[in-house]
């Protein structure tokens, strides 16, 4: 199965656009008229240029407003189309688009469309090209790709064929399995995109918010799956038009797109067993089972505040790694690693961002299956040289250059604690009834968010729920949880807008992405806080305009409320459970702890409390300008 890319969805000029596109792994390219035309060299050098990297010049388009047209017009139609013909015969490209007119003296009549097609096959074949045409969601006259097939199945001529496009159908919600009535092998080209569920007009929610399959609220897959029904076998192309897209990073875009591509035909050939969908294999989503650590990069001043912190949490110091400069810290089910290594990857990320979280672990099902399923997500592995004692642990990058760790008791790699690691430092102490991570909050640009939720959805297996706003005093700030099905692992993704966000700010100091906070679970909110308080932690000050408003919002027996607002405890309820939250002083330039405890069904993350959480640590934090300790 070959894959394509319209340039139309990545930034740059020409030239960029078809290295970017070369490097993600595309077998071709759409061309876009708009970025040909703007190109200095001549249709010949485009296409010898696109060939010389590997792609394959898959389509040109669009070619609009020319079915229906009267008299002169008609024939204008018809003299621009052998314009193009030329243009592609020297590009070096078979098939154009042919987009439904929505030219106002366009008539409608899908005979009289089937004639001037039937035209245009005639002379498209003497030149041994071919038409696709497409049904446009706002096509004057033909707006539906049963229409559109009607157009091609009575045109009955080889060189015209049907191109589908799924924002198209799924957008005007017409029911993608009426594909399947269409024969196979007179679908000439197949074009994808998913769109955010708003509700607006189609042109414009078609010209702006396209996104890739699987990062909106479309049903891609089903399309596709009707699609491969047919006996389909031709290429799957992206067109994609977003207004962040068009001004983002087009190697990572174009990444993002052939991971998309990859992952929703992979769902498409397990749904549709049937189906000719040639795609080397490679494991299923990976079942992530629980969060098997998580290592801070910190030295000196720094590590020594962390170490304090993690004091006060509750945390002993367990063990200390064998070879290197690392030391465990457990809680629980929680493992926390500092790492002062002073070269390699951790060092690396101290130096650029201070105390930060380097590597996540997740303990997995296969970590060698889901080193593989990222590879053929397009994902390089993460390899750095072992020191004596060491473990092999499958690894990738995660967010803002992090590792992401993959552990499995199957290969042995579970027994990394007791291998790498000497527990005979094992200090003394009680713990605070901290059992296990319930989740871990990552800060990024607005403009990563896709791209971070397309990379969890498709390496493991982990749903979304919808994007939600926290209101931050001075801006927005827009959060979209993942978890897996069963809860045990969740991560939450939170894209600062502007800089005066209290995750805006942090996202400036870290130099990019990272995780902001991690919260950790306990079955006893009130007895951890006693505990913590033994232990010397200091929580986030809540004041009691707080509690006066949680009495009047909840039925909140009066005791258990003043016992709140002595430990500054924060509250939400939706309806199917009740969820505790506590916090830590910021640290380390806006980092946090968390700790929380979830009664019932509850399944958000206390995101009406965010405003009054983000004030307070502002309130903490140093004043605007001072320069970090
Ligand atoms: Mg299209
Ligand atoms: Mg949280």
């Amino acid at each position: 199965m070959k894959f394509g890319i319209a340039t139309v969805s990545i930034s740059g000029n020409l030239e960029e656009k078809i290295e970017a596109i070369a490097t993600a792994g595309f077998d071709g390219i759409e061309i876009f008229e708009q970025d040909f035309i703007a190109d200095a060299r001549p249709p010949g050098e485009v296409g010898a240029r696109i060939r010389d990297v590997g792609l394959e010049v898959m389509l040109f388009q669009p070619f609009r407003d020319f079915e229906g047209l009267p008299g002169a017009l008609r024939q204008k139609a018809f003299d621009r189309a052998e314009r193009k013909f030329d243009l592609m015969q020297e590009l070096g490209c078979d098939l154009v688009l042919v987009c439904s007119s929505v030219h106002p003296e366009a008539l409608g009549g899908i005979d009289r469309a089937a004639a001037d097609f039937a035209e245009l096959g005639d002379r498209a074949a003497r030149r041994g090209l071919r038409v696709g045409y497409e049904a446009l969601a706002w096509g004057r006259h033909v707006n539906d790709h049963r229409d559109a097939w009607e157009v091609v199945r009575r045109t009955d001529h080889p060189s015209v064929g049907l191109v589908l496009d799924s924002f198209h159908t799924l957008a005007r919600r017409i029911d993608p399995d009426t594909i399947r009535r269409i024969s196979g092998d007179r679908i000439f080209f197949v074009q994808l995109a998913d769109a955010p569920a708003i509700k607006m007009d189609l042109l414009h929610w078609s010209r702006h918010f396209r996104n890739m399959p699987g990062e909106g609220d479309l049903d891609v897959s089903g399309f596709m799956r009707a699609v491969v029904a047919t006996g389909y076998a031709g290429p799957v192309s992206l067109e994609i038009f977003n207004d962040l897209f068009r001004g983002g990073p087009n190697r990572a875009i174009a990444r993002d797109g052939y991971r998309s591509l990859v992952a929703l035909m992979d769902d498409v050939r397990h749904a549709e067993p049937k189906a000719p969908v040639d795609l080397p294999a490679f494991p299923a989503r990976t079942a992530v089972e629980g969060t098997a650590f998580l290592e801070f990069a910190a030295q000196g001043e720094d590590k020594a505040v962390l170490e304090r912190l993690l004091t006060t949490l509750g945390f002993r110091r367990t063990a200390s790694h064998v070879s290197k400069s690392l030391t465990l810290w457990t809680q629980g089910e929680i493992r926390i690693i500092v790492n002062a290594e002073t070269t390699g990857h951790a060092h690396s990320a101290w130096v650029t961002r201070g105390t930060t979280v380097c590597d996540l672990g997740f303990d997995v099902s296969s970590a060698a299956d889901a080193l593989a399923r990222a590879q053929a997500l397009g994902t390089e592995a993460f390899r750095q040289p072992l020191g004596p004692g060491q473990l092999d642990i499958p690894a990738i990058r995660g967010l803002g250059g992090s590792v992401l760790h993959f552990l499995d008791d199957s290969s042995g790699l579970g027994d990394v604690w007791s291998v790498e690691f000497d527990a005979s430092l094992d200090s003394a102490g009680d713990d605070a009834g901290l059992l296990s991570v319930d989740h871990v909050a990552q800060t990024m640009s607005y403009e990563e968010m896709l791209s971070w939720s397309l990379f969890y959805t498709t390496l493991f297996d982990m749903r979304k729920t919808p994007m939600v706003d926290v209101i931050d005093p001075d801006g927005l700030v827009r959060s979209q949880a993942l978890s897996t099905p069963d809860g045990r692992v969740r991560i939450t993704l939170n894209g600062a807008e502007t800089h005066r966000t209290l995750a805006g700010s942090f996202l400036a100091e870290s130099f990019g992405a990272s995780v902001q906070h991690v919260a950790l679970a306990t079955d006893d909110i009130f007895e951890t806080a006693s505990a913590l308080t033994t232990h010397g932690f200091l929580a986030l000050p809540i004041p009691s305009n707080y509690y006066a408003d949680l009495a009047a919002r909840f039925n909140i027996e009066p005791t258990l409320l003043e016992r709140m607002s002595a430990c500054n405890i924060l509250y939400d309820n939706d309806g199917r459970g009740e969820f505790f939250q506590l916090y830590s002083r910021p640290f380390a330039g806006g980092m946090f702890f968390e700790i929380v405890q979830r009664r019932g069904d509850y399944s958000g993350f206390g995101a009406p409390n965010a405003p009054f959480r983000t004030a307070a640590q502002k309130r903490l934090m140093r004043p605007k300008g001072m320069p970090r300790a």
